[in-house]
């Protein structure tokens, strides 16, 4: 952790000029240092890479700066400014720590008497008047990863952003499979202890660069992905999947957080036709796109999905919006309930599904066939219900290896491949889909909890039960 005056002595060294700490100072408010990760930690570098998104964000953790833009706006509503003899001095350069002797410069004019506590009553009222807490010029709340099965909220200085970057304020974050992969420890190679996760956002444009083409108030859902732009993955046109692919909110910070700093190239605007909890689904429904894409799926299709959580249900919605027929398999009974009010085929706990699917295909098997459940089981039966020259697209997460009939793969010459996130036109194509209503896709959301609830939301996530989306409202 960086001293307590690593924050002072930055603001100094802007220059008075520039100052925007002042006011924040002045109400005894120091920005404070946040144990972002451990020092030394392997996975500390991605984060505190300067040059990616969220690199500014860990800059606030080594050398927390107070939010330059409640400041600023703050300020304006301080008549008269803070001028005269409320004008916080230079520190002596000798006050700081290992400065060495004191240079006999700027000249000692007695004790450091520190801003008129006039001016600090001041502003105290006027923000108080405008329900603002003097914290919360510097400080926001943001959920943070502890380790295996534990979330806890606590506070962390507002990000400044950076020159490509946009300041969002968050207004919801889904959470989903991945997220319950994080909490349950499986990514602790890549999600450091104190990190923020969260990469189903949606939000608000606080402040963005003004060659950007956002503006304040534009609301925005961000693309979570980093990559180089000239590996051979990127120069064929799957930056998704670049050799060094880092995702925000797995291995770069996310967004469970009040306010986020992102490159303003991860943006896509939302309509006003989409509301803010439906925006918080179109990360989802872009992987069910890019996934039906990825399949070829095609008008006339049958179309049989094992798993009828929230990609597998999308992956059904977008499939039937394409013309395709479509059936899933699924046994958590809440999920089928939803299935039904979508009006979705469903194939039940009980039944035998190779010969469920070869009936309802007068005994050919399927066009397509989705593995979503991350199940074992469904990973053994899925080649056995597809036609010849079928595919099989696999988009759930298996992080072991698990036994698949490779002699149906190779009697019926099947095609077989993964489908992992998204490219931009899927993004694209997502939004429009919800903006039009061909997707519909508000039963999906079966719960919203503030972000101080995330621990019990995740437990009852990965509970099962009555569970579909669980968006975070922030
Ligand atoms: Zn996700
Ligand atoms: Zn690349």
């Amino acid at each position: 952790m960086p001293a307590p005056t690593t924050g002072k002595f930055h603001a100094f060294a802007r220059g008075p000029g520039r100052g925007t700490g002042r006011i924040a100072r002045s109400l005894g408010k120091p920005a404070r240092a946040v144990p972002w990760y451990p020092l030394g930690s392997e996975e500390r570098r991605p984060y505190a890479s300067p040059g990616a998104p969220g690199g500014s964000d860990a800059a606030h953790g080594l050398c927390p700066r107070p939010a330059g833009h409640r400041v600023e706006e703050a300020r304006r509503h301080v008549p008269g400014g803070l001028a005269g003899r409320d004008r916080v001095r230079p520190q002596r350069v000798r006050d700081r720590p290992g400065a060495g002797p004191d240079p006999g410069w700027p000249p000692r004019r007695g004790p450091h008497r520190g801003p008129g506590i006039a001016a600090v009553q001041r502003v105290q009222r006027l923000y108080e008047a405008r329900g603002i807490r003097a914290r919360e010029l510097t400080h926001m709340r943001a959920a943070f990863y502890q380790g295996a099965r534990t979330f806890t909220t606590g506070e962390m200085a507002t990000p400044t952003p950076g020159p490509q970057e946009a300041l969002l304020r968050v207004r919801r974050v889904g959470i989903c499979g991945t997220d319950l992969h994080i909490f349950q420890g499986h990514l602790d190679h890549r999600v450091p202890k104190g990190g923020v996760i969260g990469h189903e956002t949606f939000g608000e444009i606080v402040e963005a660069p003004g060659a950007s083409g956002f503006t304040r108030g534009d609301r925005v859902v961000v693309e979570p992905v980093v990559f180089c732009g000239s590996c051979r993955a990127c120069r064929m046109g799957a930056s998704y999947l670049c050799y060094q692919l880092k995702v925000l909110g797995v291995d770069l910070p996310g967004g469970m957080r009040e306010y986020w700093a992102v490159n303003t190239t991860r943006l896509l605007r939302v309509p006003d036709s989409i509301t803010d909890e439906h925006a918080a689904l179109i990360e989802p429904l872009a992987v069910a796109v890019h996934d039906v894409a990825r399949a070829d799926v095609k008008r006339g299709d049958a179309v049989l999905i094992f798993g009828g959580g929230p990609i597998g249900t999308l992956i059904a919605l977008v499939a039937r919006h394409r013309g395709a027929r479509v059936a899933v398999v699924e046994v958590n009974p809440f999920r089928l309930d939803i299935l039904k009010a979508f009006g979705l085929e469903r194939v039940g706990p009980g039944t035998d599904v190779v010969a469920w699917a070869e009936q309802w295909t007068d005994g050919t098997g399927v066009d397509v066939a989705f593995e979503v459940t991350g199940n074992p089981a469904a990973a053994r039966a899925v080649a056995d219900v597809v036609r010849v020259w079928g595919t099989v697209s696999i988009v759930a997460i298996h992080a072991e290896p698990v036994p698949v009939n490779l002699y149906q793969m190779f009697a019926r010459e099947l095609v077989m491949h993964g489908s992992r996130l998204y490219a931009r036109a899927d993004w694209e194509e997502a939004i429009r889909l919800v903006a039009s209503g061909a997707v519909p896709v508000a039963p999906l959301v079966s719960r919203r909890i503030p972000l101080e609830s995330l621990q019990r939301g995740m437990e009852e996530a990965l509970g099962g039960g009555p569970v579909m989306k669980v968006l975070v409202e922030v």
